[in-house]
């Protein structure tokens, strides 16, 4: 064999399971066709999250006036920031090469399709591995819908040559209310065409109309319960037929509709990999396809498709498979973010999931935050704690707020580690934050679940 490890796909997941399988000792090849750092890096949570924060300055810009200060908000320049950006991923996808580069594995910037369960076509080049990862990410997804090719989607909203001064956004996921919030507050009118009655189908019920409100407040016009049914060409401008023949009239249509994972032309077939009825590749709990001597890790498998997920997953395997250490990546407890404006935190069930299980308490907090009494923003913050009663461990945590995602990872270990509400509670607060909300709710707001019933 050429290979002990052989890793289709320089994204997060894959990386990440090289340099470890190659610090193990591993002879270790990566293949990757695009780019390195893959989606996270290149086309999904850094960008995105540099436009976030684009999008924050120009409010904190507004809100300083609460604070005594004359500030002229100028126009924003769109070409400034998408070049900044740039300049800012280069430097990363640099760096992800290098990192493989300085672990010893051996790189090839070329597509990898299986010719058996051992040998793969890396770039034309025949290569044989003992153990292959497949780790290729997703793809964004258009719903079938006749013009849909006029629509773009998410790997676009990086290189648009222009701001669009008004947006259709359809979908109401993780990136359709990342990106309503980053167009609305670099200045377009952004629509929300979602079929949903309320954005963030599976998140806890609070945060979901909590989102709703906010987007709302912000200038974001809602329209809930609507499908998508037809785009066609305005010149340059595009019409959204939508929600039983409504038509809307803007520059760009994005179908911010969910993600494929990428397993089309790879001989799949070839090797005995499997895949469900979403394209997805098929593992076992050691992260194992149908072939045992190949695994698939992150966004290819389609289960939680978020980038620490992937990385850890990586590391668990390579660990398994050269580092004397077999273990695996829990599925329960992962914290996620959504980066909305404001934007979210969440760990644990949602109040929904958790009274399936038995009886709850529910503990729930909605505030103006310190800042926005002066700034004059129509803001608000909302924390939830969702304690199962019989043992009153806390099993979710929610935040809509400022800084969510950031307080959400600390009160995730503290969800990890089972901790009881009498633990949040005789934990002393920080004074004053929001995040000590976290461990002074005292009242309970209502009880969830089975128990319900019964009260
Ligand atoms: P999501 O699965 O989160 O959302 C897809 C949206 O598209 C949903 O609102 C869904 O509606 C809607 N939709 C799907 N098919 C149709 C259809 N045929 N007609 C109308 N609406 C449709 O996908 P995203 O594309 O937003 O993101 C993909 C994944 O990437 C996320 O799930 C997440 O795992 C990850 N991600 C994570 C981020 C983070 O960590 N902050 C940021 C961005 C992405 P419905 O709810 O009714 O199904």
């Amino acid at each position: 064999m050429d290979f002990d490890l052989f890793v289709i796909g320089g994204g997060s997941g894959g990386v990440r399971c090289a340099r470890i399988a190659s610090g193990h000792g591993a002879r270790v090849g990566v293949a990757e066709e695009r780019f390195w750092g893959g989606t996270c890096v290149n086309v999904g949570c850094v960008p995105k999250k540099l436009l976030v924060q684009a999008g924050e300055y120009g409010a904190w810009a507004d809100d300083a006036a609460g604070f005594g200060w004359t500030i002229k908000k100028g126009p924003h320049d769109w070409d400034k920031l998408i070049a900044a950006k740039d300049k800012e991923i280069n430097r990363l996808n640099g760096i992800y090469r290098r990192l493989l580069d300085g672990a010893g594995c051996k790189i090839f910037d070329a597509r990898a399709t299986f010719i058996d369960a051992h040998t793969l076509d890396v770039g034309g080049q025949r290569i044989t591995a003992e153990h292959i990862v497949i780790a290729t990410g997703g793809h964004p997804e258009r719903v079938p819908v006749p013009g849909a090719e006029l629509a773009i989607i998410s790997d676009d909203t990086f290189y648009l040559p222009v701001m669009p001064k008004k947006i259709a956004i359809v979908g109401s996921g993780f990136i359709a209310v990342e990106f309503a919030g980053i167009f609305q507050a670099l200045g377009a009118e952004v629509h929300l065409i979602y079929r949903q009655p309320l954005p963030l189908r599976g998140f806890d019920q609070d945060l979901r109309e909590g989102l709703a409100e906010a987007l709302a407040t912000q200038g974001v016009t809602l329209h809930p319960s609507c499908n998508p049914e037809k785009i066609e060409a305005n010149g340059e401008g595009r019409i959204l037929t939508y929600g039983g023949g409504q038509k809307l009239e803007v520059d760009t249509v994005f179908f911010a509709t969910g993600r494929r994972a990428a397993t089309e032309r790879m001989g799949l077939e070839n090797a005995g990999v499997t895949v469900n009825k979403a394209g997805a590749v098929v593992i076992d709990t050691k992260l194992r396809t149908a072939q045992p001597n190949i695994y698939a890790i992150g966004d290819v498998t389609d289960r939680i498709n978020l980038t620490p997920f992937a990385i850890a997953e990586g590391h668990a395997l390579a660990d398994s498979l050269f580092g004397k250490n077999p273990r695996s990546v829990s599925l329960a407890n992962v914290p996620a973010a959504v980066f909305s404006t404001p934007p979210i935190g969440t760990v644990g069930l949602t109040e929904e999931q958790a009274a399936l299980e038995g009886p709850v308490d529910v503990y729930v907090a909605k505030f103006t935050p310190m800042r926005h009494t002066l700034s004059g923003r129509a803001r608000k913050t909302m924390m939830k704690l969702v304690v199962d009663q019989a043992t009153q461990k806390v099993v979710g945590a929610h935040m809509l707020g400022e800084d969510a995602p950031e307080l959400i990872q600390g009160i995730a270990i503290a969800v990890v580690m089972g901790a009881t509400k009498a633990d949040f509670d005789r934990t002393i607060g920080i004074h004053p934050t929001a995040a000590e909300e976290f461990v002074t709710m005292r009242t309970r707001t209502r009880v969830a679940g089975v128990a319900q019933a019964a009260e």
